[in-house]
């Protein structure tokens, strides 16, 4: 597992390596789980307090998180989609290989494929789903994709006016306006009506989210009976059965990503199986791919090295650079073993 975090890591600055110039923090948030489920991310007094207040710190912080979201995909979605394209999400690459330069928009664009098989969407066409929705859509690099690949119509949602803003002239651009539309709306109060959607894909939005069970519930309520959920999503590592948390130095780890990159507390992919189970969904599976995504925040880092992009970065704003800066704790974290790159999926029953 470690060799292929070891691969290609170019010599960087030190605060870069190590991440030492530590973002201010942002309010942590609270997640509702069953009670058994575990907290990571989570040691702001506020939520050491009793439920009846929790509740109320809990509102205004969430709609603080969700501003911070929002700024930060306005401020630096343009810089990424000049350097990266419009896909902002991990590529999938093979464990152990050799990646050039020009391969990563290609490794993007196989990481949607590889979820779709995961997944177990069929390759007949009369069985490809019709209507899509994309939940945290960035500027819907994969709802074109998808439209495109299966004829569809895609709704996408993002909590950024800039990506939603965006998306748009891009559909309109590649003459898809009429099968895909983004808007400004949240994954936690979906404006779709129940059961609508064959496909209901969240690419790298699940861990922005401070309900992970609301998150879940309202997959699975926009989804049509039959309909598949699809979740790509960074996790932390699965407890074991003797653990309570992760240890303390694994909590500050992602506490420092957490406050970078807007992010409420973690939890891990068997969370997430055991949400799904006590819906009663069919089908449920997951995978760690973090050995696949390997090769990517080495490459993210490499191209902010490029004196065009640096500049440009430089010119983004605070929350860009900030999130530059922890770029080397992801790294951290996988090869450590204590984030782990997952996909979640299952089907709505009939
Ligand atoms: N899925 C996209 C973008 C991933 S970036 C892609 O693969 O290219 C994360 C996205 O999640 C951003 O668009 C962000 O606005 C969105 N997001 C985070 N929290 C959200 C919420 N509560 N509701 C809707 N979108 C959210």
């Amino acid at each position: 597992m470690t060799s292929a975090f070891q691969t290609s890591y170019s010599p960087l600055p030190y605060f870069l390596r190590t991440g030492l110039f530590s973002p201010s923090p942002t309010p942590r948030l609270s997640v509702s789980f069953p009670s058994s489920y575990t907290r990571t991310c989570q040691s702001h007094p506020r939520f050491m307090s009793t439920p009846a207040n929790a509740s109320a710190s809990t509102t205004s912080d969430v709609r603080a998180l969700q501003d911070g979201i929002a700024e930060f995909y306005d401020e630096s979605s343009g810089l990424w989609e000049d350097v990266w394209g419009d896909h902002m999400h991990h590529g999938f690459y093979d464990p152990d290989s050799n990646v050039s330069g020009s391969d990563h928009l290609s490794a993007q664009i196989r990481m949607i494929e590889e979820s779709l098989r995961f997944a177990g969407i069929s390759e007949d066409p009369a069985k490809w789903p019709k209507r899509l929705v994309d939940v945290g859509c960035g500027i819907g690099g994969s709802s074109r994709y998808l439209a495109r690949k299966y004829g569809a119509k895609c709704q996408g949602i993002t909590l950024s006016p800039v990506q939603a803003g965006r998306a748009n002239v891009l559909a309109k651009a590649e003459g898809l306006a009429d099968m895909v539309s983004f808007q400004v709306a949240d994954a936690l109060k979906q404006p779709f009506p129940d059961g609508q959607f064959d496909l209901v894909w969240s690419m790298e939005s699940g861990e922005h989210m401070p309900d992970k069970a609301k998150f879940v519930n309202e997959l699975v309520r926009v989804a049509a009976p039959g309909g598949t959920i699809i979740i790509v999503t960074w996790c932390h590592r699965d407890l074991g059965p003797h653990e309570e948390s992760l240890q303390p130095w694994e909590k500050k780890l992602l506490n420092r990503i957490c406050n970078a990159y807007y992010l409420p507390e973690w939890c891990s992919t068997a969370d997430y199986v055991k949400l799904l189970q006590s819906l009663s969904l069919q089908d449920i599976k997951a995978a760690d791919w973090s050995q696949h995504v390997a090769p990517f925040w080495p490459a993210v880092i490499r191209s902010a090295l490029t004196w065009k992009a640096f500049i440009s970065l430089l010119r983004s704003g605070l929350k860009t650079i900030r999130g530059a800066l922890v770029m080397p704790l992801m790294i951290e974290g996988y090869q450590k073993g204590v984030i782990k790159f997952a996909i979640i999926t299952c089907r709505k029953p009939e």
